[in-house]
């Protein structure tokens, strides 16, 4: 056996060692039928099975009835970035964004190739270390949507207020899709990548509500209109089987678990371990979020110089925690404690940083 390791992996990231044993159990003999899942039509019972279930458990775990259509698509969050201006925002009209980071930005570049963009509020003033406030006198009444990122992976900013506004709710969740409770029902188009948070990489969820599917133009591409794969059942031409295969496993052990509130108690638990430790040591570790602002998914810190930050990403991973290094637009450190990681992964970094600031 290898060593022992914490995976803080930003994304592709860590994934229930639970559903991998049972995807491995499965793995050559689907549910007794002689062959992988990977190896079946798209059209046989057992994968509509596999699909149903999933949009089923989506709907269940965030408390959505059938008014929100489930769609597994290809192409991962980025895609979702042109594919929904595309399908919602017309060249004569404007769409409201929130610009809090790397991802929120390639968000607004993309819808700006299709209408105008309004920029409501930004948190680039203080390298994005903020949810900046919004009212909802900032989104012009006409906009066909306001556009968040709920929350900001390479920053370690989240939302945990959302803006109360009166045009349709669109949020890019890639990287906190059912790591907590939320008025789910809030919120009009929700999307994102599977990788970090609820399966691998190669499927990506987006849930729409249907008076805004109803407002998608007919005048794209058939492939890239919402309208297509929510009327096929996600079904129009071949889906990522095999990862929408995972994904269903991994919301069975969410379930399983407990649901959304037991999942948000865990991760609360988490984060509140590594940001105790960043308090306790303020004057070594230095959070990179604003208090009110920190996510609970991703934590991004620094240390007193980039020696001892290259120390620590060096010293860290050969302790067996892997995927510390933060990303370059920030530096320092970023630990990603997605649902998957049990609490002893954050107490054993929190260990880990006690040790490291002695010794150092
Ligand atoms: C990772 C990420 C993306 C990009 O996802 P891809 O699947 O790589 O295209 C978009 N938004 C957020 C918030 C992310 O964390």
């Amino acid at each position: 056996m290898s060593q022992k390791v914490y995976n803080f992996n930003a994304g592709p990231a860590i994934l229930p060692k639970e559903v991998l044993l049972k995807a491995q159990k499965e793995l050559l003999d689907y549910h007794g039928i002689g062959m992988s899942v990977m190896e079946i039509s798209h059209r046989t019972k057992e994968y509509e099975e596999i699909n149903d279930s999933a949009t089923a458990l989506f709907r269940e775990l965030m408390g959505l009835d059938d008014s929100y259509k489930l769609l597994f698509l290809g192409g991962g969050g980025s895609t979702q970035f042109a594919m929904l201006p595309m399908n919602l925002l017309p060249k004569d009209r404007t769409a409201t964004y929130v610009e809090t980071g790397t991802w929120a930005e390639k968000a607004i570049k993309e819808a700006k190739r299709f209408g105008t963009v309004h920029i409501a509020a930004s948190s680039k003033d203080k390298n994005h270390s903020y949810i900046p406030k919004l009212n909802g006198s900032d989104v012009p009444a006409d906009s066909v949507y306001l556009h968040i990122t709920s929350n900001n992976t390479i920053f370690g900013t989240q939302w945990h207020e959302f803006p109360k506004v009166a045009v349709p709710l669109v949020c890019d969740m890639s990287s906190d899709i059912l790591s907590r409770r939320l008025n789910f029902k809030d919120f009009s188009l929700i999307y994102g990548g599977a990788q970090k948070n609820i399966g691998p990489a190669g499927v990506t969820i987006v849930i729409i509500k249907d008076d805004l599917l109803a407002m998608c133009s007919d005048a794209i591409p058939t492939i890239f209109n919402y309208k297509t794969h929510a009327a096929e059942n996600s079904l129009y031409n071949t889906p990522p089987v095999f990862p929408i295969y995972i994904v269903k496993l991994v919301l069975e052990w969410m379930k399983e678990k407990g649901g959304l509130a037991v999942i948000e108690e865990q991760n609360r638990a988490k984060q509140e371990v590594i940001y105790d430790t960043i308090g306790q040591n303020s004057d070594y570790y230095f959070g990179h979020a604003q208090k009110d602002s920190r996510s609970w998914m991703n934590i991004t810190f620094r240390l007193p110089t980039a020696v001892l930050e290259e120390k620590f990403a060096k010293d860290s991973k050969a302790a067996g925690f892997i995927g510390l290094k933060g990303h370059r637009s920030v530096g320092g450190i970023r630990a990603s404690l997605y649902n998957a990681m049990p609490l002893e992964g954050a107490e054993k970094l929190a260990e880990f940083m006690q040790k490291f600031r002695r010794t150092n």
